[in-house]
């Protein structure tokens, strides 16, 4: 009896640990994904469960001793994610300027909420507003005099900011937000996803025509298309908010310093630092800067000071470098070249292929790198030419992984692909690309 016990004991625990293994190497996986960016997930819940079911079928493949997994897959046969901005392109620049930008913070250092009680944005690390303004004037890429800064989790926490500071409060109704469609994919999800009762996304800005007060976004230049953009609804009580994440001359030429109301701006895509979470505000009116504030006192008390000092060091090393003696290896010179080159092979690939269309963009001089250039944008919008009417769909079934159209408000025709990624990834990217044919 007491053998029979033990034998069943011991086969509870073979089966237990078992268990156990398979659920840690789930976790390992998703974990891993997570990290390198290709997990299919955030903003869109039907991908994440997509992206899930693919990586538990991978699992149960992985388990399998034959499994093709466990064999080396080709570079021309792996899946290739293009779906989000993630701007790892920029990793090689810093890895090359060393300690340059190293950090190094005292365990008892910024431990107060405060960063400078005295001023309007009270969380405000004072050392990258001094940052923020000086590079705005190397690059004049935006007027700083007379604006507040009001730094924020991402400019994604300083959108939502905006919404709130630039509500009416005593509407019946909630305040209808635009953007000229295509738009970025997250405005709509954004807008909508606490049901508030202040705003509300109205879809498409060229089809808005609803009297009274609106939210007008522009993004200039635009995600996902690139082309430079003015406000489209012709309103006499639309307040704007313009989002310039990718006003910066690697994506295209400065041609005047912006000078609007509200201007959004981020790091992850101008020095490619996403991972920090930081993004600023440059407001015109008091009033509204307070009112955003506010908001994300009440949002996240603040926004990481550890997180600021160390984007405040990135911005001064931008600034050196651009009007230091070694100009020519400064930060906008590396990812204008970058950039260039990857918008040419680009362009050859979908020739190459001829199943695909990409717009062509008016050059213009550049202030600031002194040339003129065509805007090289941070995606690619393209075109499934002929009888593709599901270009997302069709791109999968050749393991590239894009965002169709649809998340943007308009035909699933066209596909936006980041092209921010590691060089490796864009190399096979454009490889593949040019050799589809249907
Ligand atoms: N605005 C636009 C137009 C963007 O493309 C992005 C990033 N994809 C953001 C805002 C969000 O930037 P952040 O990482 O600072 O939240």
């Amino acid at each position: 009896m007491a053998y029979i016990l033990s034998v069943f004991a011991v086969r509870n625990l073979l089966v237990l640990s078992l268990a156990l293994n398979v659920s840690l190497i789930l976790r390992v996986l998703l974990l891993h994904d997570s990290q390198d960016g290709s997990f299919n997930g955030f903003f869109f819940a039907e991908q994440k469960e997509e992206a899930l079911a693919n990586k538990i079928t991978r699992l149960s493949s992985s388990v399998a001793p034959s499994s093709s997994l466990t064999m080396a897959q080709g570079d021309e046969d792996r899946v290739i994610n293009l779906d989000h901005g993630d701007p790892t392109m920029y990793e090689s620049y810093w890895q090359k300027k060393g300690d340059e930008t190293t950090v190094v913070i005292p365990g008892w250092q910024f431990m107060s909420y405060f960063s400078d009680a005295t001023r309007l944005c009270w969380f405000l690390e004072p050392e990258f507003a001094k940052q923020i303004v000086r590079l705005h004037n190397v690059v004049g890429n935006a007027v700083t005099e007379n604006r507040h800064i009001v730094v924020g989790t991402g400019s994604t926490q300083l959108f939502q900011a905006a919404l709130y500071a630039l509500s009416p409060c005593a509407e019946a109704e909630p305040i209808s937000v635009v953007s000229a469609a295509p738009y970025y994919s997250s405005y709509p999800l954004i807008t909508d996803c606490l049901k508030s009762r202040l705003y509300k996304w109205a879809g498409d800005a060229r089809s808005f025509s609803k009297n009274g007060p609106y939210i007008e976004l522009v993004t200039s230049p635009n995600n996902p298309d690139g082309f430079a953009r003015r406000s489209v609804v012709n309103g006499s009580e639309g307040i704007l908010i313009h989002d310039l994440a990718y006003y910066w001359p690697q994506y295209t030429p400065i041609s005047s310093p912006a000078n609007y109301d509200l201007m959004l701006f981020t790091v992850s895509k101008s020095t490619g630092h996403a991972g920090m979470r930081i993004g600023w505000a440059l407001v015109k009116d008091e009033d509204v800067a307070r009112k955003m504030t506010k908001y994300i006192e009440i949002n996240t008390i603040g926004v990481s000071k550890d997180s600021q000092v160390r984007a405040a060091k990135v911005l001064k090393v931008i600034s050196d470098n651009s009007e230091g003696p070694n100009e020519g290896d400064s930060f906008f010179e590396f990812s204008y070249r970058v950039m260039a080159k990857r918008w040419k092979q680009l362009r050859e690939a979908v020739q190459q292929s001829g199943l695909f269309s990409v717009s062509d963009f008016p050059p213009q001089l550049c202030m600031f790198l002194n040339r003129v250039f065509e805007p090289q944008p941070a995606f690619a919008w393209i075109k499934c030419e002929g009888d593709i009417e599901d270009c997302e769909s069709f791109l999968r079934g050749k393991k590239i992984l894009t965002r169709g159209g649809k998340h943007f408000g308009v035909s699933p025709k066209y596909v936006r692909i980041s092209m921010l990624d590691r060089d490796k990834n864009y190399e096979t990217f454009v490889r593949r690309l040019s050799t589809i044919r249907s």
